[in-house]
């Protein structure tokens, strides 16, 4: 029988969804659609003093941006919710029981002043101080007091944890889809724990318990997490429960220098490192996204789809549908992955170029609209000749201000490069010429003005370059010859006579 695929992305609402995380809930995604498997969303919610209000909805927002939507999750029930876990926390005290019961965990009374003291002393040797086989004999717990004092001390209601009982002298093999074979000494393991003085289970507890309940194939999160893969697959042993796939993706490093990428590299080199805009509650600071800078989510998508992961070949364009064919958990990288903000931006290019004319005519429209401007002009042909040089759609207007307004202002450079003495004279009689073009079509306009140049022998320089600062304000822009017989006969001469009154 062939196995239900099913993953999960388990963030923790401590707080807008950083670009690491969409890039785990990306490969979770497109694992579970290749296998026609279920890509679940469960939120991790047990440590209420980190919660932050609203980071939930942002979380769904994000995915639905990036149309990774999950099929089961919050308000989505598949038949194993809740999937929250402040929302099955009676669930979890059963099992820490279970593992007391079978040897595999124990109750822990030492006192948090105990334990800072101990790690204090520790330090003060230069030490560290790691609960486990070593001197857990020596410390509070079940394992070292008599049955009797662990009975009354429960019965008296003595604040406890539970801690997972690490083996000791052996040596585990444990198997990663992405870096192979692991081999971990149990000794340096610490006895972690599972469950805590106030009735909530760990992280470990509940991810553990939420995944063998959840049915969850393949566990892909980020690399922060190698660390605790030797506990979780103890715990699973312990439970005698199957144990997942696991698949630790390579950290999101820093552009320039050490370390993972950070809010702070983005607020200092002005990108986004969150997929939407950000307004913390609680001091009302915004942090910008994707979405908000101009970019489409299929590049973003994209974009992060390489950052840890490439197909082997040439091609870096690629669609959801593609990613979701071709993505290959088996050639993701061990080694971090450095962010580019400028790969980004020619992912955001790249797809832009992608989209179809009468899309962008739409968003075109709307900016015009906005800028009150009401034009005759078909904004298609304008695009198809602005669209490769536009990497954003505000960049459309950058980039043909001039279809729809004559310039009022004239760059500097430019003039002095090309407005010279006889300048005027020449533009005067150009205005004759094509006074007298009765099919004022590019191609006609194009024949004609070349054809008076040539006649008389001076450089297509000298007119061309005056004739573009009038139309355009500056020496840049599309086929002069496009925009002439766009904006028509009428408004090209009366530019070229403005232009001659001004400079
Ligand atoms: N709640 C953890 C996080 O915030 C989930 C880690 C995991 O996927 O196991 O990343």
């Amino acid at each position: 029988m062939t196995q239900d695929i099913r993953v999960r992305f388990a963030p923790s609402p401590t707080g807008p969804l950083h670009i690491g995380g969409v890039r785990t809930a990306l490969f979770n995604y497109l694992f579970a659609k290749q296998n026609n498997g279920t890509f679940i969303l469960r939120i991790e919610d047990t440590d209420q003093n980190r919660y932050v209000k609203g980071a939930e909805t942002y979380i769904e927002n994000a995915l639905n941006w990036c149309s990774i939507p999950f099929d089961e999750g919050p308000g989505k029930d598949g038949g194993f919710g809740p999937y929250r876990q402040s929302e099955r926390k009676h669930l979890y005290k059963q099992y820490a029981d279970q593992l007391i019961q079978n040897g595999a965990a124990y109750y822990a009374f030492d006192t948090p002043e105990t334990l800072d003291t101990l790690r204090k002393e520790n330090e003060a040797q230069g030490k560290t101080f790691i609960y486990n086989w070593q001197n857990r004999d020596q410390l509070t717990n079940s394992l070292s007091l008599s049955n009797e004092d662990v009975v009354s001390k429960l019965n008296s209601n003595e604040p406890f944890v539970i801690r997972f009982k690490s083996p000791q002298n052996e040596t585990l093999h444990l198997s990663d889809e992405i870096r192979g074979n692991i081999k971990i000494d149990t000794n340096i393991l610490d006895d972690k724990i599972l469950f805590k003085s106030d009735g909530m289970p760990t992280y470990h507890l509940a991810n553990i318990v939420d995944d063998h309940l959840m049915k969850i194939t393949h566990v892909i999160r980020g690399e922060e997490w190698l660390p605790s893969l030797a506990l979780h697959v103890l715990l699973y042993k312990a439970f005698d429960w199957e144990i997942p796939k696991f698949a630790h993706l390579p950290l999101i490093l820093k552009p320039v220098g050490k370390g993972k990428l950070s809010k702070r590299d983005g607020d200092k080199m002005g990108f986004p490192v969150f997929p939407l805009q950000w307004t913390d509650p609680k001091t009302n600071e915004t942090s910008s996204g994707y979405k908000e800078a101009g970019y489409l989510p299929e590049a973003v998508v994209n974009m992060l789809s390489f950052l840890g992961w490439n197909p082997g070949t040439e091609q870096e364009i690629y669609s959801l549908e593609e990613l979701i064919k071709e993505f290959d958990i088996k050639r993701v990288n061990k080694a971090g992955a450095k962010f580019d903000p400028e790969k980004a931006k020619w992912f955001q290019q790249q797809h832009l170029q992608q989209q179809d004319t009468a899309t962008l005519s739409k968003q075109f429209e709307a900016i015009l609209s906005e800028k009150n401007i009401a034009t005759s002009l078909h904004l298609t042909t304008i695009i198809d000749v602005i669209k490769e040089r536009a990497t954003f759609v505000n960049d459309l207007w950058d980039l043909s201000h001039f279809y729809f307004l004559s310039p009022t202002e004239y760059d500097e450079k430019a003039v002095k490069k090309a407005w010279k003495e006889d300048t005027p004279n020449l533009m005067h009689e150009l205005t004759r010429i094509l006074e007298d073009i009765s099919d004022f079509s590019e191609e006609n306009v194009s024949n004609n003005v070349k054809g008076w140049i040539k006649g008389k022998e001076i450089g297509f320089g000298k007119i061309m370059m005056p004739l573009r600062i009038a139309l355009v304000g500056s020496l840049q822009g599309p086929d002069l010859f496009q925009i002439a017989s766009l904006i028509g006969k009428k408004e090209t001469i009366k530019r070229i006579e403005n232009t001659i009154e001004k400079l």
